[in-house]
């Protein structure tokens, strides 16, 4: 019975904060289904950029950069994201992207619409076989606006920031809440406001605050919106 489910392009789009990658891996775990981080794969290109002092505003630069980096994900242990490196040339940098400035300079090359080609194709083929969680700003409305299940991840600004502040302090860095909070609306405005692909909730997007709910019930609940949909292979127990 368990396989003739069918497996599910599942997207979850928000802004910085929003609890996505939390949930989205909790989801995949749930579901037995592949996690693809897609802002991982901005910032991979981000760091390649500052590795080789690139502007990185110059559209056809950056997009010559983007198309030919190695982008890949690799699975350590089982399929569904408990352990996953992200690849760039072959070289492990799942520790070097998770850096502020690499966060920072990532929003930025995700405004060129050269990188966002390169890297949309790259996220298609990810889950052209379904069974997938993918998260980021528009899986929902451009890379699978097909999606069998779309939803909008976020929450108030404070909260966002919040979260973001204690991975800062946890991570040894000094900075304020206010200054956090400026930050996470500058990231916002970046997000929402650039030409191409904004973070938009897709028409058929489900809203969910995620303030309103620990990351585990929220997980649950999408993981049971997906059996609705007639995708959840296993269990929920
Ligand atoms: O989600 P994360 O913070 O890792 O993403 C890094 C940056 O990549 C974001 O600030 C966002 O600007 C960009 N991004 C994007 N589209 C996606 C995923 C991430 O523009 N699908």
């Amino acid at each position: 019975m368990a396989n003739s489910m069918s497996k599910l392009v599942i997207a979850i789009d928000g802004p910085v904060g929003s609890g996505k990658s939390t949930v989205a891996r909790r989801v995949a775990r749930l579901l037995d289904y592949l996690y693809v981080d897609t802002g991982a794969m901005y910032r991979a290109v981000a760091l390649k950029a500052q590795r080789q002092g690139i502007a990185l505003d110059s559209n056809d630069e950056m997009t010559g950069l983007a198309a030919g980096a190695k982008i890949g994900v690799r699975l350590r242990g089982s399929r569904n994201g408990r352990g996953q490196s992200i690849l760039l040339d072959g070289e492990d940098v799942s520790a070097a992207i998770r850096v502020v400035e690499v966060a920072e300079a990532a929003s930025k090359i995700a405004v060129l619409p050269g990188v966002r080609e390169v890297l949309v194709s790259v996220q298609r083929q990810a889950g052209a076989e379904g069974g997938v969680v993918m998260e980021g700003r528009d899986i929902g409305s451009v890379v699978f606006p097909g999606a069998n299940l779309k939803i909008f991840l976020t929450a108030p600004v404070e909260v966002r920031a919040r979260r973001r502040w204690k991975e800062y302090l946890r991570a040894g860095k000094t900075i304020s809440f206010e200054e956090m909070i400026n930050v996470v609306q500058e990231r916002d405005r970046r997000d929402s406001e650039r030409e191409t692909s904004p973070l938009i909730r897709a028409a058929d997007g489900v809203f969910i605050d995620s303030s309103a709910m620990e990351s585990e019930e929220v997980a649950r609940t999408i993981a049971m919106l997906a059996r609705t949909k007639g995708g959840d292979p296993a269990p929920l127990g």
